[in-house]
């Protein structure tokens, strides 16, 4: 039986989903799929070991690995080539052992950008507004310029990360494609968008609530959601009550994932049992 050894590489991975979405869907296509999470908390080790266990997880014959928080950008350097997303958003949440060559991919961004094109295909993107400048937030933002929205506004508590993130954006998509505002003027910006992305942690358990005043939400405004740890966050509840249309987190999650599993197999995954999984997994708190 085909075998593959994988695993994810991040600090306070122990409630991830990814062991389980991956070693289900390999169960599918009847292959053995082993995921192991290398928690740098648990090995008390800083982010900057990711090349460490990097190395060692290729010697081990590791197949893939993926990365996340607070290592994305830190493995980079330990890699022998980057895949185009990867390179341009200098990110990598994959690493696929092949050939004896690291290679790093983005599949955050794929992932939301195949979810937006499934549940969100033919929503108006003029204006688009962003709460959130942190690790998905560049991800996300870099897929809505990739589909074709003509402008995000990006607001994010901590100021100085959305003025980053609205200038690497600027540079690689063009001037006034990507605008960074304060949170004192979301009011205003939300108020002529045509969409709202929320890219913050606000909505799970352990920070409950809303991102912005519920009083801000209008019908005619979509709203898509990156958290999926609960599936349906209090946002996207007021924003559904509204009539509002919504998508939900669990996409992204899913497809970053599917998008991760075939670059480790080369199998073409189920996505469809996938969300099912996801929808079974995510019904527990993180
Ligand atoms: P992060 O800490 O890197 O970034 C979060 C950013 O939000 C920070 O810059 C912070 O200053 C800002 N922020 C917090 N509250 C805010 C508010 N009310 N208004 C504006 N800005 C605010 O975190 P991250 O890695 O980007 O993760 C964010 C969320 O995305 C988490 O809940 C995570 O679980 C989720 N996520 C989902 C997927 C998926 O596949 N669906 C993938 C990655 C991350």
């Amino acid at each position: 039986m085909t075998s593959y050894l994988t695993g994810l590489i991040g600090a306070g991975i122990g409630p991830s989903l990814s062991p389980a979405l991956h070693e289900r869907e390999a169960d599918r296509h009847g292959v053995r799929l082993v995921y192991r999470t290398l928690d740098i908390d648990v090995l008390g080790v800083p982010p900057e070991a990711v090349g460490e266990l990097v190395h060692a997880a290729r010697r081990l014959g590791f197949d893939g690995l993926n990365i996340t928080h607070p290592c994305k950008q830190l493995v980079i350097e330990h890699l022998d080539e980057l895949a185009p997303e990867a390179a341009e958003l200098g990110a990598v949440n994959t690493v696929v052992f092949r050939d004896g060559r690291a290679v790093g991919h983005n599949t955050d961004a794929t992932g939301f950008a195949r979810s937006f094109a499934r549940g969100l295909a033919d929503a108006p993107t003029g204006d688009v507004v962003q709460l959130g400048a942190g690790g998905a937030g560049a991800a996300v933002a870099h897929a809505l310029l990739n589909l074709g929205v003509d402008r995000v506004t990006l607001i994010d508590t901590d100021p100085s990360r959305a003025a980053a993130l609205a200038a690497a954006l600027v540079t690689r998509f063009g001037a006034g494609r990507a605008v960074s505002a304060p949170a004192g003027a979301t009011a205003e910006s939300v108020g002529a968008a045509d969409g709202l992305v929320h890219a913050t942690p606000t909505g799970m358990v352990a920070h409950p609530g809303l991102p912005l005043p519920a009083a801000l939400l209008r019908p005619g405004l979509w709203v898509a959601e990156v958290v999926y740890r609960p599936l349906e966050t209090e946002l996207l509840r007021e924003a559904r009550a509204l009539g509002c249309r919504t998508l939900d987190g669990g996409g992204m999650a899913v497809f970053q994932a599917a998008d991760a599993f075939r670059l480790f197999t080369g199998l073409e995954p189920h996505t469809g049992p996938m969300f099912a999984d996801l929808g079974d997994l995510a019904a527990f708190p993180a």
